[in-house]
């Protein structure tokens, strides 16, 4: 049995719908259809989920919220023309809507929570009925009644352990199941939305209570690339990867799927395949426990600007009991998440997202490791680079880090920062921002161009 997903740009128009028809019919093991709210017709057009947001937004400024209202009514309109709906589905979801809107606003980030999973919600409704004028059995899944508990987090719920075993029941209905994505319910019956792009999870959370053969993603490209395709021209695609290399590659060019969606498939040793709604015949990639090595050292290469590091040092740093979770314990004092933090002897930098920070904070931070670390010297670097190169075969392959130190001096890349170690299928270099593309492709031409030739 299959769970399979389908994002927004999958269920955008009509159009997109019908070929979502095709590809679940074209596989009788697939059961289980979760769906995204739609999504982008073109690089201009709106996000229903975006114009929700914005919807709410007017709503609680008390403003009037007519012209995202339309839209959204718009587009589900135009996507019921288009497959023949009739006009009854379209009263609905605009009844539907308007209770969210008119609904209790005493607790805004609720509220809000109820008018996005609206868009997963009605889509979900909507495409139900389209498989049924098909001729086919389906039925609308109403993720209350079929318990996908959530945290009352708005924004960012998390599954509840409970879930799985209740959402295993589904399998005593009959026909196709249409489940909205993004969102569930909290104990006490209030609707809360995960992190956006969600419906990722859902569709993972559903896979692993179902015990599913396989969870299938499909989005609009044709797989995970090696590298970044707005740095690199027409990279190469992976065919597979296992759970941690995913991982570690989750920077930009490479979120494919949510970061959280790859845990429950993971737990319950369930292969993700990506692929793409535009084009089912490509083989898209699979994620996997284990895969056999048969492509060099590295499967892929991830970057991302934005970061920061603040670097410590001390003399005799390394004799001082303590010293680490004090440093990291102003840190979160201030509420800050870290990425990574190499060390030496005598000095750590930890290094964090800049965005995080303001120059207030950065004062603060300073003057407190000064203060209760007695560190020799604090500073603060701006504008760096992550670049991860990841790859399981690294484990087995002599002098990837000299390959790629290699590959960024004949580039003239200067590396700010290296870690390596820690994780087994991953170096992380750190470089300025400026540097990133450069890197980047020096790598990429590395491990992915000059090997094969
Ligand atoms: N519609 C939601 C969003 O845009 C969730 C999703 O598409 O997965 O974030």
């Amino acid at each position: 049995m299959k769970v399979v997903k389908f994002g927004g740009s999958s269920l955008a128009s009509g159009k997109q719908i019908e070929k979502v028809f095709q590809i679940v019919m074209s596989d009788p093991e697939r059961k289980v259809v979760v769906v995204s709210a739609p999504g982008k017709r073109y690089s201009e057009d709106d996000k229903v989920t975006d114009l929700l947001i914005e919807c709410g937004d007017l709503c609680l400024s008390n403003r009037d919220p007519r012209k995202p209202f339309d839209a959204v009514i718009g587009r589900y309109s135009s996507i019921a023309d288009e497959l023949g709906l009739g006009a009854e589905i379209i009263k609905e979801i605009q009844k539907d809507l308007l209770d969210r809107l008119n609904g209790d606003k005493s607790k805004p980030d609720r509220f809000m929570d109820r008018l996005k999973a609206s868009g997963e919600d009605n889509n979900a409704k909507m495409v139900a009925t389209y498989f049924r004028k098909r001729g086919i059995e389906a039925s609308y899944v109403d993720p209350k009644e079929a318990g996908l508990l959530v945290s009352d987090e708005p924004g960012n719920a998390q599954v509840l352990t409970e879930s799985y075993e209740r959402l295993f029941s589904l399998h005593e209905r009959p026909g196709f199941l249409v489940f909205p994505g993004f969102f569930g319910y909290s104990k006490e019956g209030e609707v809360f939305t995960f992190s956006r792009s969600g419906s990722d999870i859902t569709g993972s959370i559903l896979a692993n209570a179902m015990k599913a053969d396989l969870y299938e993603n499909f989005t609009d490209v044709d797989a995970v690339y090696s590298v970044n395709p707005n740095i690199v021209n027409r990279p190469k695609e992976i065919k597979e990867l296992t759970y941690r290399e995913m991982r570690e590659l989750s920077y930009a060019g490479f979120t494919v799927l949510h970061d959280e969606a790859l845990v429950p498939a993971f737990r319950a040793g369930i292969p993700v395949h990506i692929k793409n709604t535009n084009n089912p015949a490509a083989p898209g990639t699979r994620i996997v426990s284990d895969r056999k090595n048969t492509n060099g050292p590295v499967i892929g290469i991830a970057s991302d600007q934005g970061f920061c590091s603040i670097y410590v040092s001390k003399y005799l740093m390394n004799r001082e009991v303590g010293f680490g979770r004090k440093l990291l314990g102003i840190l979160e004092d201030f509420g800050l998440s870290y990425e990574h933090t190499p060390s030496g002897i005598d000095d750590v930098s930890v290094i964090l997202r800049e965005s995080q920070l303001d120059s207030v904070m950065e004062k603060e931070i300073k003057d407190r490791i000064f203060a209760e670390l007695h560190a020799d010297e604090v500073r603060i670097e701006h504008s760096l680079a992550l670049i991860m190169v990841v790859g399981e075969g690294m484990r087995q392959n002599v002098g990837t880090m000299a390959r790629a130190s290699k590959a960024l001096a004949k580039a003239q890349v200067n590396i700010e920062m290296i870690n390596q170690g820690s994780s087994e299928v991953s170096m992380m270099f750190g470089v300025k921002e400026v540097d990133e593309k450069r890197a980047v492709q020096a790598l990429y031409e590395e491990f992915f161009v000059a090997v094969t030739v």
